[in-house]
């Protein structure tokens, strides 16, 4: 019998290291996962085309064997230069075609040879035109055969299968499109019995077709209809288990006791809100009300707080951490770098005043004490803020992972508010959710901003909270491109302006890509890759600009005589934050660094941020490092300096980024020019290996449906005895999360 679970061996042909290929280069390694592997794209093939019967302009679908391939060179009329195509000729029953394939440099011209040697047979598929008494091919799309399969049995098979559309799928190095559907029709004839995951009547009510047809249509479509309908079905599926999982998931933890913490043992809040130089604003104290309302619940809270940086997260979080120790319970803020806990600490610290000095003489009789934990620290402090924080002294905790080791452990955990959750995975909370006797409540803070459905897929076990309005007083930054590709003397001018900004008594950030200028980025050594279809995929990295290097040239030569220092992640813990200090005390007039400053980083005399090679950052990073100025109420300018040039997908984001501040615009803009897997982030969701049709994005609705589904079942069948199929399926995903928390832990 073969089934889904059967090694993919058993519908392989013998070669073996095809089979090789199969398996390692696609990670295929079972029948089910052949089947899962869909095709990339199809190629309308209508009837296959007798080449006697031919009309100019007309689309062609020929069966043929390559008979001549020669790479020969030509001037480009354009650009005046020497470039390069592939000649070839293509055989068929009747008359010969030509086929000729440009490309701009030999590297390509010689990759596209390599594919059609003589002998090469294939689909090819295109609009057919005569030149000079010759039938030609312009631009073919087609699919290879193998060298070894002319009369073959099976390949004649496979052919006569071919519909209406031609399944092209994505493929690695010496495996064809061909190869797959080969094996791919003959698994399907051959697969004993399809499981049915979805019950029927879900499959009814949400007009979803069933495994069987869905697969069918998925490989051997005749019309696109059929595909679409395949697809939905395969998404639906996917957005269900993942909705149940995490359904399930926020059921266990509402029904999970934890303590309700009602604020009623102090008043340390409301002391704290007397003093506040500031009003709240509406959206602070809304959200405020909300977090007190969850906090007061005798189950866990488990909220998500989004909003832009400089929104006022970090206050209202505050907030929530001073009504848990008015309950008599401690509250541990964990951020996710050493120098973030720092500010935090700080920052907190003197938002607080006296009423950090608990104990003190001089401290105010409501007050409590803040700890600060981190690895860096030396043993003895360290040892004295672990027994602040076990034996309750200390109200707020602020640190690190650090905060995880198993040996710090707290008198009584009410509250963790986790900083910047995409820099945190599932398991950390897990960790120190595990350091209260019952289960604290939880608050993430982002400040990325999350889209509706991202939200409910990512973090479907939260309930969500905005800030969307920011603190009055905030002044606008403004954002331009520096385009050195046509422009390249505009630099001299960016370095004015950050001295015209000194002059004022303000400080500036350079931010580059990296530390030293003779590091290799990670991929670079392969970029002159080419893509499946033959485009180089990008041009060579050149000289990023590396901090160290650019230290020098900026104290040495255009900004020479200002107070200049460099800050990044090689530099020891303790010398980060003497570096962050003197820059926070304006010690520093221009700070030059990496991406460190990235998160939260808060230094309200600094206006200006330079970006060098501004393009080797994503999108919505870039939004996050620019909210490092204009946060003191004077106006921030961002630069983004790019030697990318007009009409690359490289300027596209810069130009985006410089076109609007809106958080949510902009990740959008982001979230769709990555991949799924790159959006959802390994750390962050553990969804990453199982999430392969589905993209957050695109199919709001399917996940809308599968949500309300989800909701339906559980309600009625809250253990999903009646769809063992589909429970098992919840279940194999919940244990592959577990698994990711084991490996990482
Ligand atoms: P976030 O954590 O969202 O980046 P913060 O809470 O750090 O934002 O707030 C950014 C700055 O704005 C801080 O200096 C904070 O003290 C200040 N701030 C917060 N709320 C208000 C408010 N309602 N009015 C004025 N300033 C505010
Ligand atoms: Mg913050």
């Amino acid at each position: 019998m073969i089934g889904l679970d059967s090694p993919i061996e058993t519908v392989l042909g013998d070669q073996a290291t095809k089979r090789k290929k199969i398996v390692e280069g696609l990670g295929l390694r079972t029948v089910g996962d052949l089947l899962r592997h869909f095709p990339r794209r199809y190629v309308k093939t209508g009837e296959l085309t007798k080449v006697a019967e031919l009309e100019d302009g007309q689309m062609l679908t020929i069966v043929g064997q390559i008979t001549r391939s020669k790479v020969n060179t030509y001037t480009d009329r354009r650009t005046g230069r020497t470039a390069y195509r592939l000649d070839t000729v293509v055989s068929t029953d009747g008359p010969s075609l030509k086929m000729t394939f440009f490309a701009k440099s030999q590297h390509v011209g010689e990759w596209h040879a390599r594919r059609l040697p003589v002998g090469r047979r294939g689909i090819f598929v295109g609009k057919v035109s005569s030149f000079r008494q010759e039938w030609q091919l312009t631009n073919p799309q087609m699919a290879l055969f193998g060298p070894d399969d002319a009369g073959d049995e099976s390949a004649q098979a496979t052919l006569d299968s071919i519909g209406d559309l031609y399944p092209i799928y994505p493929l690695t190095k010496g495996v064809d499109s061909w190869d797959l559907q080969r094996a791919i029709t003959f698994a399907r004839t051959v697969l004993d019995e399809l499981p049915e995951l979805l019950p029927d009547a879900v499959r009814e009510q949400y007009a979803v077709v069933d495994a069987r047809q869905a697969l069918d249509w998925i490989h051997a479509p005749d019309d696109y209809a059929q595909v679409g309908a395949a697809h939905r079905r395969y998404r639906f599926e996917e957005a269900l288990v993942t909705q149940l999982v995490l359904m399930r998931r926020r059921r266990a933890t509402q029904a999970l006791g934890a303590r309700a913490r009602t604020g009623d043992q102090g008043r340390l809040l409301e002391a704290f809100d007397q003093r506040l130089p500031f009003e709240l604003t509406a959206g602070q104290a809304e959200i405020g009300a909300d977090l007190e309302h969850d906090l007061a619940q005798p189950h866990p809270m488990n909220r998500l707080l989004q909003g832009e940086v400089g929104s006022g997260k970090t206050l209202v979080a505050l907030r929530a951490m001073l009504r848990t120790v008015d309950s008599g319970g401690q509250a541990a803020l964990l951020a996710p770098t050493e120098v973030l806990a720092q500010q935090h600490h700080r920052s907190i610290s003197a938002l607080l005043g006296d009423l950090a000095a608990g104990g003190m003489l001089g401290g105010s009789e409501d007050a409590t004490t803040v700890a600060l934990l981190t690895g860096s620290m030396a043993k003895a402090q360290r040892a004295e803020a672990m027994l602040r924080i076990a034996s309750g002294e200390a109200g707020i905790v602020i640190g690190t992972h650090a905060l995880l080791e198993e040996r710090v452990s707290f008198a009584d955990l009410g509250l963790v508010v986790v900083d910047e959750q995409h820099r945190f995975g599932v398991e950390q909370r897990a960790a120190l959710t595990s350091k209260a006797g019952a289960p604290p409540h939880v608050l993430v803070m982002t400040a990325t901003p999350i889209p509706r459905t991202v939200a409910m897929t990512v973090f479907g076990d939260l309930e969500t909270s905005t800030l969307t309005e920011l603190p009055a007083g905030r002044a606008p930054i403004q954002t331009n491109v520096v385009p050195l590709a046509e422009q390249p003397a505009w630099i001299a001018r960016v370095w004015q302006r950050v001295r015209e900004e000194v002059g004022k008594g303000h400080q500036a950030y350079v931010v580059c890509p990296r530390i030293t200028g003779d590091e290799l980025e990670q991929g670079e050594a392969d970029q002159r890759d080419l893509d499946e279809d033959g485009n180089e995929t990008a041009a060579p990295a050149g000289s990023l600009a590396a901090v160290e290097d650019v230290v020098a040239e900026l104290s040495e030569g255009p900004l020479h005589g200002l107070r200049v220092a460099m800050l990044h992640g090689k530099l020891p813990p303790d010398e980060k934050d003497r570096t962050m200090r003197a820059f926070a005390a304006g010690e520093i007039d221009v700070l030059v660094s990496t991406t460190v400053i990235e998160v939260g980083v808060d230094v309200a005399n600094a206006t200006a941020m330079v970006l060098l090679d501004a393009d080797r950052f994503g999108v919505s990073q870039l939004h996050q490092l620019r909210g490092r100025v204009g946060r003191g109420g004077h106006p921030g300018l961002c630069l983004l300096v790019s030697r990318a040039e007009v009409g690359t997908p490289a300027r596209d984001r810069l130009d985006a980024v410089a076109s609007t501040t809106d958080g949510f615009e902009l990740s959008r803009v982001d979230l769709e020019q990555r991949r799924e897997g790159d959006v959802l982030g390994a750390s962050q969701s553990g969804f990453r290996s199982s999430l392969q049709t589905l993209r957050v994005l695109r199919d709001e609705k399917t996940i809308l449906a599968a949500r309300a589904a989800a909701e339906d079942l559980l309600d009625r069948d809250p253990d999903l005895l009646e769809s063992p199929l589909l429970g098992a399926a919840v279940e194999s995903l919940e244990q592959s999360r577990q698994s990711d928390f084991m490996e990482k832990s």
